[in-house]
């Protein structure tokens, strides 16, 4: 099953109006009475499975700005359209630990923070089946020295610091076509375990135009052994797609690119059995399911 499951996030935002999702047993915790009524938590949902995301409001008294921090790293916000909260979402890797997590929220960095409990849930993505040639798989020395700087490249990429999102409001699909090799399955290709399947393969035929999934810019541009043809875009935020077996790359390094901006065309560059888009996301440099993400971002800035 591609991406239906696991949207209970979602659908707590649709039925549930807004003042039922407050859910102020999280509030905290610590010291002063004043400061908990300056700032409102709301939560797409208190649970959030490993390789998906939730989002958080924040509603500060004056509208201003608070700090929210989530297993380890900061939380980019954005405004909301009207009235004084700030949106952001709430990444968890495939491989995250699950249990327990406290999303921080302070209204200055150094003072005393606000804590709500979530609970990161275990979730079987399932397994996939693959037989590819051998030399697909087992690369020679030449190929494998290739294929370590190719993943270097791509994790130094994923891995530098974010700017302020260039993104508000929805994420869009790159193409329309749908889920037909669903995220997260743990792979196992001739007989051996290998990484798993980091982001969703979208059923396109070759030359079918890609496009950005938002506001970005462009921060790899390169033909590598497994992924082809590849466009990496930074949205700012801490938030990345990434576009793999592309035919031809429309864009160049360094280019800002507008949301629905047509980056390249479909094609089966790459360890690719057939054309495809292979699509994925990071948030807060957590793998999570793009498709997840795209749907929860559809109930952004909505009152
Ligand atoms: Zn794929």
């Amino acid at each position: 099953m591609p991406c239906g499951k696991g949207f209970g996030g979602l659908t707590a935002w649709k039925r549930m109006p807004v003042a039922a999702m407050v859910l102020p047993a999280l509030f905290l915790i610590s010291g002063e009475s004043k400061a908990l009524s300056d700032i409102e938590i709301v939560l797409s949902s208190s649970r959030i499975a490993q390789g998906e995301c939730g989002t958080v409001l924040v509603r500060t008294e004056k509208g201003k700005q608070p700090y929210v921090r989530w297993l380890g790293g900061p939380v980019f916000l954005v405004p909301e359209s009207e009235g004084k909260g700030w949106y952001g979402f709430l990444g968890v890797d495939l491989s995250a630990d699950p249990g327990k997590a406290y999303l921080e929220v302070d209204l200055s960095p150094s003072g005393e923070k606000q804590r709500a409990e979530l609970t990161v849930v275990a979730k079987d993505w399932g397994v996939r089946v693959l037989t590819l040639p051998k030399a697909m798989v087992e690369p020679d020395k030449k190929t494998m020295d290739r294929v370590k700087k190719e993943s270097r490249i791509m994790e130094e990429t994923l891995k530098t610091p974010s700017s302020a999102p260039r993104w508000n409001g929805p994420f869009k699909r790159p193409l329309e076509g749908e889920v037909v090799g669903p995220f997260g399955r743990r792979s196992i290709i001739n007989e051996l375990p290998r990484s798993p399947h980091s982001g969703v393969d979208l059923r396109a035929a070759k030359g079918t135009p890609v496009q950005s999934i938002h506001n970005g810019k462009v921060v790899l541009v390169g033909e590598h052994f497994f992924s082809g043809k590849s466009v990496v875009i930074d949205h700012g935020g801490a938030i990345q797609s990434m576009y793999f077996h592309l035919e031809k790359i429309l864009v160049e390094k360094g280019e800002e690119v507008a949301g629905g901006q047509v980056i390249g065309l479909v094609g089966a560059t790459g360890r690719a059995t057939g054309p495809h888009l292979h699509f994925g996301m990071r948030v807060n440099g957590a793998r999570v399911d793009p498709m997840q993400v795209i749907l929860l971002s559809e109930q952004m800035g909505r009152p």
